[in-house]
């Protein structure tokens, strides 16, 4: 696992993800979504062929800051 350096107060920062659902039992992690939101009657949001990246979140251990990544 590389480490990151925060950038508010160089404090040593953790790889971490923030899980979508989580009342649910089945967690996912969290997409970002290129575009607008497309409201759809039935499933809320229409994600269709939009490109989508799962988020990684790095948070800094001194401070709390969180770095959010969505690679490809
Ligand atoms: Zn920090």
């Amino acid at each position: 696992m590389r480490s990151n350096d925060c950038p508010r107060c160089q404090g040593s920062m953790t790889e971490g993800f923030i899980p979508d659902h989580t009342d649910s039992a089945v967690r996912k992690v969290a997409i970002w979504v290129e575009g607008a939101p497309e409201k759809s009657r039935w499933t809320g949001v229409k994600l269709g062929k939009k490109t989508r990246y799962e988020i990684q979140t790095w948070r800094c251990g001194r401070c709390g800051f969180l770095e959010s990544y969505a690679k490809g």
